[in-house]
């Protein structure tokens, strides 16, 4: 018997991580393995940034800071949501955490009580079900399908719905599709949510900077429900800082008062060096996010067309993120060498071992057809790395046709 809780039991290990940490050891034995796996940007962090943490540290920023972070920093992060997004925020409905995946699981664990249900469009990022599990919710979970651009329609919201719903939870531009919500899909969403004026809405707008549709738009700013909306977001992505730790979420006081206190207990404030960092960032220019949205829009142009060509694969073109999901059920039941791939957990472990190549099974996304691909990566490694899908897909043959042993 285990000594471990059954919390613990039950809960999956980050599948993006796991798959991360395979490439990572493949490539310590020495194969080049071109890792897709990790959404995470090959930039750098922009310099004004780094300048700003280095004066911390020589400013003695090394004490403790409130939980929920310097309140300079909370306006910086309320000006920057009145400024972009033009969303009206006290400073004091700002919680800064230590990534946008702690103020997930601070909104979550907030809001959900044992037994309550979370509606989750699917696919989704990998941590929404599991920190539901982390929680004792139940997760509800709404097919999108690559057929509808992996959007939902009201009509399905509204079929999802029941007594015990407590949370709808959604990314958008989304991970792992990149799907992008537009103002008008979202109004008809936000008239569904009208008329069950008891639901929250957890908003992943970590993305929102990477966005190839212009304005992004934040369901929050649909005065109807924006009390019951919780955005999320940070500086992991926009500002290429995964490693410094800085979420934030913005919702109603009383919300923002309990996430506080949950915080009060489990972490304090996050790092004193990457909250000064953070105010520079969230009071500076978004010139180095335009650039690199630039880049990502001709990085998702180049392995569209390279993706595009190779047969069998089932790709939709992403308006927002910097991931593909292509659809790899045409490859199930195919094998090479006696290796069958049942599913796309071993189309994905086959891309790593034989192609060399780390992405992500879809399964742990909610969609077991499909895999992740990151093009966070350079040129010239994504241009290798379809090469290598290709030529490993190709040696994938139809069981019928592969001799007895
Ligand atoms: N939400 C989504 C959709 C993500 O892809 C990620 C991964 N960066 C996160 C949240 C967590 O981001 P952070 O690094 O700020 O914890
Ligand atoms: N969000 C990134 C991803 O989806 C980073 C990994 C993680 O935080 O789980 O790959």
């Amino acid at each position: 018997m285990s000594i471990l809780s059954n919390r613990i039991n039950n809960l999956a290990e980050s599948a993006t991580i796991k798959m991360a940490k395979l490439g990572r050891e493949l490539a310590a034995q020495g194969v080049d393995v071109i890792s897709l796996s990790l959404g995470e940007t090959d930039f750098f962090t922009p310099d004004f940034v780094k300048d700003a943490a280095k004066k911390a540290i020589d400013e003695n920023y090394s004490y403790y800071t409130p939980v929920a972070g310097y309140p300079e920093l909370r306006k910086a992060i309320a000006a920057k949501l009145k400024r972009e997004n033009n969303i009206d925020y006290n400073f004091d409905q700002i919680v800064v955490s230590t990534g946008a995946k702690q103020s997930l699981a601070n909104a979550i664990l907030c809001l959900v009580n044992p037994g309550e249900e979370v509606i989750i469009p699917t696919p989704y990022w990998v941590s929404y079900s599991e920190l539901v599990k982390l929680a004792d919710g139940e997760s509800v979970f709404i097919n999108a399908t690559i057929d509808s651009d992996f959007k939902i329609t009201p009509e399905q919201l509204e079929a999802a719905i029941t007594p015990k719903t407590k949370l709808f939870m959604f990314s958008s531009p989304n991970n792992p599709t990149g799907t992008v919500y537009t103002r008008e899909e979202l109004a008809a969403l936000v008239a569904v949510f009208e008329k069950y004026p008891n639901i929250y809405i957890i908003s992943d707008e970590i993305y929102e900077h990477i966005n190839f549709i212009g304005q992004h738009t934040s369901i929050a700013e649909f005065e109807s429900v924006k009390d019951r909306v919780i955005i999320i977001n940070g500086l992991s992505k926009a500002y290429a800082m995964t490693g410094w730790r800085l979420g934030f979420s913005a919702s109603n006081k009383e919300i923002a008062n309990a996430i506080d206190k949950l915080q009060s207990q489990v972490t304090s404030g996050t790092s004193s060096i990457t909250q000064m960092a953070g105010v520079a960032a969230y009071n500076g220019s978004l010139d180095s996010v335009k650039e690199m949205q630039k880049v990502f829009l001709k990085r998702r142009d180049l392995v569209y067309g390279l993706l595009k060509e190779i047969p069998g694969l089932k790709v939709n073109l992403p308006a927002g993120a910097f991931y593909f999901f292509p659809e790899v059920s045409s490859f199930f039941g195919k094998s090479v060498d006696g290796e069958v791939i049942k599913n796309a957990d071993d189309l994905s472990l086959y891309l790593l071992n034989k192609g060399h190549v780390a992405t992500v099974s879809g399964d742990s996304f909610g969609d077991p057809n499909s895999i992740r691909l990151s093009y966070a990566a350079a040129e010239d490694k994504l241009i290798e790395a379809c090469k290598r899908i290709k030529f490993a897909l190709e040696q994938l043959k139809d069981e019928k046709t592969v001799p007895a042993v």
